[in-house]
Formats: C-alpha cells, structure tokens, sequence
C-alpha cells in the first residue's frame, strides 16, 4: 500500500528513519514518500492505459509544488478548482502539453480565475451552471480567445459508505446540474462560438469504495451522451472525476486494476477521450503526520495523549470524523509491526484518545485507541495523512503550520518549511 514499514522497530519511510527527520526539523511534520506518490500514479495509469486516460491529479489533495513537479514529469495533468491552484501549477510547470491537461472545477469561479485560466490556455473548464458557461463566454470574448468546456451532471449516485460531507454526485448537492436538464444546455450553449461545449463531467464523491457507483454514473452519463449525440452535438470527452478510495485501513481500498475492471469496458470504443481526476487514492497513503506526546494524563477513568499535532495540523477526523491509523514510530522491544486497523490490539495494549492542544472538544485525532503504553516524548506517526492532510490545515489558535518533507530513497529534503511566528504576523505589520 506504501512505503512506510518498520524496520527492526523503527518506522521507516523509503530508508530513512522517521525519526532521523523529527531529531532534525522537530514535530509535528508531514512526510511524504516519492516512491509512493509514483507507485500509485503509475498504477492507475497502468490500470486505465486501454482508454490512454488523460490524468489529471487533483491538487486540493497535496497541492505542495514538489509534489505537483514530480507528478507533471509522470505525465499528469491537474484538477484545479481556484485561481492559487493555477498558480500552484504553473509554478511547478511552464510546459505548455501539461497546463493543456489542467481541467478547472468548481462553483464558484471568480472573473479573475476565468479569465486567468483562459490565458494561462488550460485544458478545459468543468462548468457547474448555466450563469457560470455564459460568464465564461462572454469573458472569453474581451479577451479574444476561445476555451473548452465540459458539463458537469449531476448522475444523482452515491456511495453509502461515503461521508455526507464528501457526497457530490447525489440530487440537492450544490454540484453540477441535474442529468436530466443536460440536453437543454446543451441545446442552448452547444454552439457557442467562444467556448467550445463538447463533453460531459462528473464527480460522484470522496471516497468511493467500489467500482460500482462509477459503473451507474458512466452508464448514466453514456445515456445522456447518446441522446446528445442524437440531438446533432458533438461530444469528444468525458471526464468521471475522482474519488478512488486509499487504505486508511489496511486492504480497505479496491486497487486501481479492480476499478479499471468494471471502468474499461465501459468506456471502450465510444469515440470519447477519456479523463480521470484522482487526488487521495495517489496521495493518501504516501504521506504520515508525525507528532510527539507531550503529555499523559487521565481524566474520569480515561486516558488521553496530548500531542503536539493537531486538528490545525490535520482537520480530518474534526471535519468528517475520519479515522486514521496512529501507532508509535519506535516499537518497544521485540513488539510486531502493527497492523494497520484502526482496532488493532497490541498485547498489554492500553486504550487512549489521541488529542492536540487546541481549545475544541473536536480536536481529537483519534479516539479509543489501543496503543502500547505512551510516555511524554514518544513519537506517533498518524498514517494515510497525505491527502486533504496539510492542505486543511490553519492556524488557528495561533499555530503555525507544520513543514512538508519528501523522501526518496535514502534521501530527504523540506518541501515547505515550517512556519514560524513571524509567519503569523506577517500580513498584519503596519506597512512602512
Ligand atoms: C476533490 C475532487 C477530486 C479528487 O477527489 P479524490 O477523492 O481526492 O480523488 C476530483 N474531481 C473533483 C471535481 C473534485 O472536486
């Protein structure tokens, strides 16, 4: 699933000892494993190559510029969804056949985001409502330029499993526009001269945890293609988003070949290129959050670690009560790897909730755990934190926020520093 395994009691990620990191840059700090984020591009790709698939890697995951440079020289394009993930990207990239693959969601894109896009020369704008592709016509035209776009349908299918925060493609979401006003839009807005409306978009939510939910989506959307195609449009693309699940657990996720399985065929020989956005199922399980225990302490019979991370580090299990697997970095004598379940019981294993020291109740990292027995000092490694990790985190409480490490190999370098109170201040000094 990773990169990240014990070695003679000591978690490693690639060769290097996470601890070697933390005794240099201190904690809490994400670590990323290159090797990783490569692995899991690459098997998607792999998985997808019958349909050539155009990737486009969701950058609100990990949106971390070394990141998006390592994945632009895999031969990904992006997902974006404002005006600082453009920048994100053309900072990582000037190649003009990858900012050709950068796809721009979203419901609310400003005029300055639009017409940014449109001269950066993007691949294709996700349109999510009427008003919104004639702001784009009409800001294409004082600029004199053309652009694309797909359609974004709302399939109205969804994944039970998926958290009600993270459901996108069922009715009443603010996302898209229903499936059955498709061909209306179409019937409006398919011959605009300034933006060319030939595919179709969908997103069904995050995580999916089988190919199902796709398989109902695409026949939906394939349906809805036919007719429009019936109705005189031509339709070249369509894009079935992302929402590939991670192994927050371990053997939790389908792997990419078990949804390219039931995917494939359907999209084969329909004379559509084919586009994929996939963000957690690539980065997820390539980056850990380390943190130190800071204190012990028990309260009305229960235990509880206070670390140094918290949900200003990582929002997740705050935000959508997400369960992520935390287990010490160093093991103590002759102890086994853990599995990695969020209910896996060392022996002597003592149950703790792991908590951060921000003034929320929420701030909870994970709760009722059974963990060895924790002393002040020790070091956690809360793991399957790549994705929507950092990119969620603040400042609140006057935190500032953790820095990002990469590894390869034996080798690792700071990918973003960590703030410092300086940082905190910055925007608000008098000028002058
Ligand atoms: C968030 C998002 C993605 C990526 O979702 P993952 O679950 O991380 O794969 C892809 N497409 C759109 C439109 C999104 O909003």
């Amino acid at each position: 699933m990773d990169h990240f395994d014990y070695k003679d009691g000591r978690l490693h990620c690639e060769d290097v000892p996470v601890e070697a990191i933390v005794s240099q840059l201190g904690s809490p700090v994400y670590v990323y494993s290159r090797q990783t984020l490569v692995d899991h591009y690459r098997r998607l790709a792999d998985a997808f190559a019958p349909l050539q698939p155009t990737i486009c890697y969701a950058v609100k995951t990990l949106g971390n510029i070394h990141v998006l440079k390592l994945l632009a020289e895999q031969g990904s394009g992006f997902d974006i969804v404002s005006l600082g993930e453009l920048a994100r990207v053309l900072h990582a990239t000037h190649d003009p056949s990858v900012i050709g693959r950068v796809v721009f969601a979203g419901v609310g894109k400003t005029d300055a985001e639009i017409l940014e896009a449109i001269s950066a020369g993007i691949g294709m704008f996700n349109v999510e409502s009427e008003e919104e592709f004639e702001n784009i016509s009409r800001l294409a035209a004082r600029i004199g330029r053309t652009t694309r776009a797909a359609l974004r349908v709302n399939p109205d299918v969804f994944d039970k499993q998926t958290h009600r925060y993270t459901t996108t493609g069922k009715k009443g979401t603010k996302f898209g526009v229903d499936i059955d006003r498709a061909p209306a839009f179409f019937a409006a807005h398919g011959t605009d001269e300034q933006v060319a409306l030939d595919a179709v978009h969908l997103h069904i939510g995050s995580p999916i945890y089988s190919a199902e939910p796709y398989v109902e989506a695409i026949t939906r959307a394939l349906e809805l293609i036919d007719r429009l195609r019936v109705d005189g449009h031509a339709i070249n693309a369509l894009n079935i988003g992302g929402g590939f699940a991670a192994d927050y657990e371990e053997g939790k996720s389908p792997a990419a070949a078990d949804y390219a399985e039931k995917i494939v065929p359907l999209l084969q020989d329909r004379g559509l290129d084919v586009l994929i956005e996939p963000g957690r199922h690539i980065a997820c399980n390539a980056g850990v959050l380390l943190t130190k225990v800071l204190y012990d302490k028990q309260s009305a019979g229960k235990r509880f670690a206070i670390v140094d991370a918290a949900m200003t580090d990582l929002l997740r299990p705050a935000l959508y009560e997400a369960e992520h697997v935390v287990y010490p970095a160093t093991l103590p004598d002759g102890e086994q790897p853990p599995v990695r379940k969020v209910d896996y019981k060392p022996p002597g294993g003592q149950l703790v909730d792991i908590v951060g020291g921000v003034c929320e109740t929420t701030d909870t990292l994970a709760a009722g755990r059974c963990l060895p027995e924790l002393h002040r000092g020790d070091l956690l490694a809360i793991f399957s934190a790549g994705a929507y990790g950092f990119v969620m985190a603040s400042q609140y409480n006057a935190r500032p926020r953790p820095a990002e490490v990469l590894v390869s190999g034996g080798d690792w370098r700071v990918i973003r520093r960590r703030e410092t109170t300086d940082d905190l201040i910055a925007h608000e000094r008098a000028e002058g």
